[in-house]
């Protein structure tokens, strides 16, 4: 007999969503996390999407630890010296049942493991997997982790040990490391008192802000972000890795540049930094997931490589708790029915494909070569900006040229053939459409 049904290894949102599941299902469960507790070594930009989370603890608006509500979504195009922006309010988003809302990972996390401990889930901490056992058939059946009498032994292992997940690559879950589909996200946390916070961006309350940025990045594909919490602002990248390696400015100086923007520094002038801290991304969307089950294991969250970047969207904590939830109910289910081999747990890829967890990445699988391709980087938001500076510009005694001249002067200039234009806005109708 194993030690316990399931081990859940890492407690973050994939990890907790897991134990809450199996625990609320009666099954024997341990979430082990190498941290001192859930959420102290996780980091992201800022903004959750917890609808989900309506099937696990309804009403979690009452009790989540939130920052601030995002009401106002806006996304700028910019080059150094433009930014054109596309700025969206909704006070509906400001009130129940909400729609995104920024949160520190150290107590989202820790509250999300709390339900977990809550529903009956044994939650041990400090405590790092460094492996999985397997019985004679070669089937997954504990795991070993760095304390002296290391070993357990369960009926299930769910690796949600989060990017680059160890326990998938050695159970050979993953193909071939390819760096180009991640991204290296980069965060500066920036102390700003709460009522200058309202102030330069515009809202009261709890009410928040949520920016994603285009064309931020200097010479390396990728995008930028800047979200409100209560007196801080989280200012960040993410950053192509093989671009990254192949220019010569640091993450930090990218990240001044982009504080100095003449569009952003007035955000976030006077900001004392509170935090740096940078983490990778699996960006690259559906074409990069790993292999979700082998006999014995399931992977959920960024260890599956769910986390869905497509430019308008920056979302993985939703990903991994929806995925989380489905592979504790997928477990559970093959426990009931003794059978925890890759057929037995065939109800994990079930779930994810009649829900947005893939629907979402098949539909948008062309989108994270699109957002960053070098064109979408580097003509478009020139292209942009200046078609709208021409637009906006009172040129008398000229006369007002009309928009159709001004697009198709400009994308002469900027050096964008008409092909590649018609098939990039193919691409993202498919895409977004
Ligand atoms: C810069 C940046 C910005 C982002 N912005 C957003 C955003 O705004 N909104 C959003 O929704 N998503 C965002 N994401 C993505 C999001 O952070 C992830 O998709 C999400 O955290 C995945 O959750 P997870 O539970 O799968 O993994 P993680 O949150 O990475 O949790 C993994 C857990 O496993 C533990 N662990 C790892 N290995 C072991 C081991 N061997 N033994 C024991 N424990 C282990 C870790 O300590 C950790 O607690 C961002 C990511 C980055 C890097």
């Amino acid at each position: 007999m194993p030690d316990v049904d399931v081990i859940v290894v890492g407690a973050g949102p994939a990890g907790s969503c897991a134990a809450i599941v199996l625990a609320r299902a009666g099954k024997k469960v341990v979430l082990i996390e190498r941290g001192p507790f859930p959420g102290s070594k996780n980091m992201y930009g800022g903004v959750v999407y917890p609808r989900i989370l309506d099937q696990l603890i309804p009403e979690w608006w009452l009790e989540a630890p939130i920052q601030r509500w995002v009401t106002r979504r806006s996304t700028m195009i910019m080059t150094d010296t433009k930014a054109l922006t596309i700025d969206f309010r909704s006070q509906a988003w400001g009130a129940p049942p909400y729609n995104g809302a920024t949160a520190y990972r150290p107590d989202f996390d820790a509250w999300l493991a709390d339900h977990a401990v809550a529903a009956g889930a044994e939650l041990i901490c400090s405590t790092t997997v460094t492996g999985l056992l397997h019985d004679a058939n070669g089937h997954v059946s504990g795991v070993v982790t760095d304390r002296p009498d290391g070993e357990l032994t369960a009926s299930v292992v769910i690796a949600c040990d989060g990017v680059n997940s160890f326990l998938a690559k050695q159970e050979g879950l993953y193909g071939e490391f390819d760096a180009a589909n991640y991204t290296l996200g980069v965060k500066e946390t920036l102390a700003l008192p709460k009522d200058v916070i309202d102030e330069r961006f515009g809202v009261r309350g709890t009410d928040g802000v949520d920016i994603e940025i285009i064309g931020c990045t200097g010479g390396v594909n990728g995008g930028g972000f800047i979200y409100t919490n209560l007196d801080t602002i989280a200012v960040g990248l993410v950053l192509k890795l093989p671009k990254l390696a192949a220019q010569k400015q640091r993450p930090e100086q990218l990240i001044a540049r982009l504080k100095a923007h003449p569009a952003i520094a007035p955000l976030v002038e006077g900001g004392e930094i509170k935090e740096y801290s940078a983490h990778l991304i699996p960006e690259a969307g559906i074409s990069m997931l790993p292999t979700l089950a082998g006999n014995g294991i399931l992977l959920a969250g960024d260890a599956a490589a769910l986390c869905l970047a497509a430019g308008i969207w920056l979302e993985g904590v939703n990903f991994a708790m929806a995925s989380g939830m489905y592979a504790g109910q997928a477990a559970a289910e093959a426990i009931r029915s003794k059978d925890t081999s890759v057929a037995g747990l065939a109800g994990y890829q079930r779930r994810l494909e009649a829900t947005f967890v893939l629907k979402d990445h098949r539909k948008l699988r062309r989108a994270p070569e699109l957002v960053l391709s070098d064109r979408v980087q580097h003509l478009y938001p020139e292209f942009a900006t200046s078609v709208a500076e021409r637009m906006f510009r009172v040129d008398n005694p000229e006369p007002k040229p009309g928009v159709r001249k001004i697009v198709a002067q400009e994308r002469k200039r900027v050096g964008i053939r008409r092909r590649d234009l018609a098939k990039d806005g193919l691409a993202g109708l498919r895409s977004f459409g």
